[in-house]
């Protein structure tokens, strides 16, 4: 009998890559991109073939036997394992640990039942599809200029949709998809969302206007056997139209001809743990390696964005106006806290206009960011409050549930009657939640339907986009809610936005942070006032009123805000004008944590990369586990990708017990 080799790369955190044997005649050798079913470590294990070859330096009785290779399935294209490749390399991983944990876990097991139930689904369909679009409305000349030159775009081009909220964003991506499927009709398109909650809005969208045409999603919240099937429908080139959150970055779309990125500066794009990748800067890697283009919108674009849209490395679309008609962005006033003092949370200016949008019949909406009843309770007369046992963080009242929840290790603990170290029964909770804005609300307008939308609210499959529904249907008068009703949502009644207390990012140590509270007020903002008619307004409720941000806000000028965080950024030596990596540190105890780090830099290589020294997280205890962080910085990307890849081996090499990672790109720091 023949054989081969199959050189393939695993889920493992091993950099490497590993042989095994394959029973075949010359001629009918596996391909490079198939899975293949190997025994590793006393288990069956899914690896992906990377090269064939004819001989091995593994001796022959160490040298196994593959089980079986999956050649039902197509071969994951060249240029998808490519991906895999840049991602790995770039975020110093393995290749293994990016390819495989890319797939449905369902190609990922031993058994082919789902697979080949997946795939005899798929061959029943109508192989004939009619990319003809239907019902577009006719856009106006901004909307129509743009999506030409998103339609007409050849090669690799990278172009920066900067439209304000109700600009009408998505009619122009809708228009150059119906562009891109009339020159090529098996053209495939990517486009991403930042929140799960989006994709049932844009799917409606996408389906009404492209009958005819195959629509796959992919996003965290589909059943195994659902992400199955529109995996494979993606990566048979079937699904024409791909909706997804970040991980769709990582589908195989052999006839990708266009992606959208929506919202692009959402920090959603990138993923916190594991891999940690930023979608939106794959996405343009892949358009690049791809040559096509990609449209990134935005009301708010991210700095780095906005900065190659400056520099001329993107091109640049507008969109200055609302696209209904009569529909004018929102006047913004700010409410003085210290003079109009807040009642249950709002001020006599916001309750006043919350009375008049109720006996107009319109909706509003009030925008906290902080889920559950009240972020800490205290005993007044000895001082205790609830701190988490386990971590750097209060434990959060929930009132409905009668718990104390830690947001971060997920403790619950029964709400104490009694101070647990004076024994004093008056426990009070300090500051506020939706969950209590919500209360408040209902004791006042006891009339108003009042509907609070946050994490509490949606945790059952399905109860976010019921939600939402009922806005959209009128049954809601005050929708409460956290970042989630900020994003993306097109409520056409809605003329009332209240922001409360936005200020506690003002004075953060993260240098993101006002350039991330400036995007989710103009969003939130944005929610006001898009179907026109209506005088709409949005009142943010803060005690530093002269803030030059919010003076930003007010005037709705995103560009010289950005402008000048710009300029601060080039001056402090910060991102994009600098390039940055996190090691991160996890030990028991944080002297352990640093003296890693400490370790890890005195090993380092040399070359021209600045050092910071090492410290504890903001955020340093979390679920008993202390944290430590070194950042690493250089102005040259390839100098800082450089040193990474040396950097990693002798980290490697230094088999501490410490738990350690590395952060690319790094957005919290
Ligand atoms: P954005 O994503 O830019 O915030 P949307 O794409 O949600 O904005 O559009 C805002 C509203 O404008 C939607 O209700 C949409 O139906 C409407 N709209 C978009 N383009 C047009 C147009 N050309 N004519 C009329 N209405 C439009
Ligand atoms: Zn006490
Ligand atoms: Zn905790």
């Amino acid at each position: 009998m023949a054989y081969c080799i199959l050189e393939v790369v695993l889920d493992t955190p091993l950099n490497s890559s590993f042989d095994y044997r394959w029973p075949c005649q010359p001629g009918e050798e596996p391909q490079a991109g198939q899975l293949v079913l190997l025994p590793f470590a006393r288990r069956e294990v899914i690896g992906l073939i990377v090269a064939i070859k004819h001989d091995t330096e593994v001796p022959p009785e160490k040298l196994k036997d593959a089980l079986d290779v999956r050649s039902q399935l197509s071969p994951l294209p060249e240029r998808w394992i490519a991906l895999a490749r840049f991602a790995a390399e770039y975020y110093q991983r393995p290749v293994g640990e990016v390819a495989l944990p890319g797939l449905p876990k369902n190609l990922r097991v031993p058994k082919t039942v789902a697979l080949d139930r997946a795939l005899k689904k798929l061959a029943r369909l109508d192989p004939v599809q009619d990319a003809t679009a239907t019902g577009m409305p006719v856009l106006n000349p901004a909307q129509q200029e743009a999506a030409a030159a998103i339609g007409q775009a050849e090669g690799f081009t990278p172009l920066l949709l900067y439209g304000v909220t109700g600009s009408g964003k998505t009619e122009v991506y809708l228009q150059a998809c119906a562009q891109v499927l009339a020159r090529d009709p098996s053209a495939q398109i990517l486009v991403m969302v930042p929140e799960i909650n989006l994709t049932p809005q844009l799917e409606g969208n996408i389906s009404a206007r492209f009958p005819g045409v195959m629509l796959a999603t992919l996003h965290s919240s589909l059943s195994e056997g659902e992400r199955m099937l529109h995996w494979l429908a993606a990566h048979q080139g079937q699904a024409r139209i791909i909706l997804g959150t970040r991980l769709a970055i990582l589908a195989s779309l052999p006839n990708l001809k266009l992606i959208v990125i929506d919202e692009e500066h959402d920090p959603s794009y990138k993923q916190q743990e594991g891999l940690r990748y930023s979608a939106r800067d794959l996405a343009v890697w892949r358009a690049r390696q791809l040559g096509i283009p990609i449209v990134l919108g935005s009301a708010t674009p991210s700095l780095e964005s906005w900065h190659h849209a400056q520099s001329g490395r993107y091109r640049r679309l507008e969109l200055r106006e609302r696209a209904v008609r009569d529909a004018v962005l929102p006047g913004v006033r700010l409410i003085d806290t210290e003079r109009d003092r807040p009642r249950d949370g709002l001020t006599g200016e916001l309750l006043k206009a919350l009375r008049q949008r109720l006996e107009r019949g319109e909706q509003s909406l009030l925008f906290l960011n902080r889920r559950g009843y009240a972020p800490v309770i205290s005993c007044d007369a000895c001082g205790w409050i609830s701190n988490c046992t386990r971590c750097t963080a209060f434990m959060v009242l929930h009132k409905p549930e009668n718990r104390l929840r830690c947001h971060h290790c997920s403790l619950e603990l029964r709400i104490p009657r009694h101070c647990p170290t004076c024994g004093n029964v008056d426990l009070q909770p300090l500051g506020r939640g939706t969950q209590r804005v919500e209360e408040g609300l209902q004791a006042m307008f006891p009339e108003a339907r009042v509907l609070r939308i946050d994490a509490d609210s949606t945790r059952r499959k399905g109860s976010a986009q019921a939600a939402f529904e009922t806005v959209h249907r009128g049954e809601v008068d005050i929708l409460v809610g956290t970042q989630m009703v900020a994003k993306g949502h097109d409520f056409k009644n809605l003329t009332l936005v209240g922001i409360l207390n936005p200020d506690t990012a003002l004075f953060s140590q993260d240098y993101r942070a006002s350039e991330r509270l400036f995007a989710q007020l103009m969003q939130v903002a944005g929610r006001a006032g898009r179907a026109g008619g209506a005088v709409s307004e949005v009142l943010v409720q803060t005690r530093y009123a002269s803030h030059p941000l919010y003076g930003a806000v007010m005037r709705h000028d995103y560009e010289r805000f950005a402008g000048s965080l710009l300029d601060e950024r080039r001056e402090a030596g910060l991102p994009p004008f600098m390039y940055q990596a996190l090691l991160r540190a996890e030990a028991r105890e944080l002297p352990i944590a640093i003296e890693f780090l400490e370790q890890a830099r005195d090993c380092l290589p040399a070359g021209g990369i600045l050092v910071n020294d090492p410290i504890p997280m903001t955020m340093t205890r979390v679920h008993n586990v202390d944290r430590a962080q070194l950042l690493v910085e250089s102005a040259s990307r390839p100098a800082l990708q450089a040193f990474l890849r040396e950097w990693v081996e002798l980290l490697r090499a230094m088999k501490s017990r410490v738990k350690w990672s590395l952060e690319v790109d790094p957005l919290d720091i």
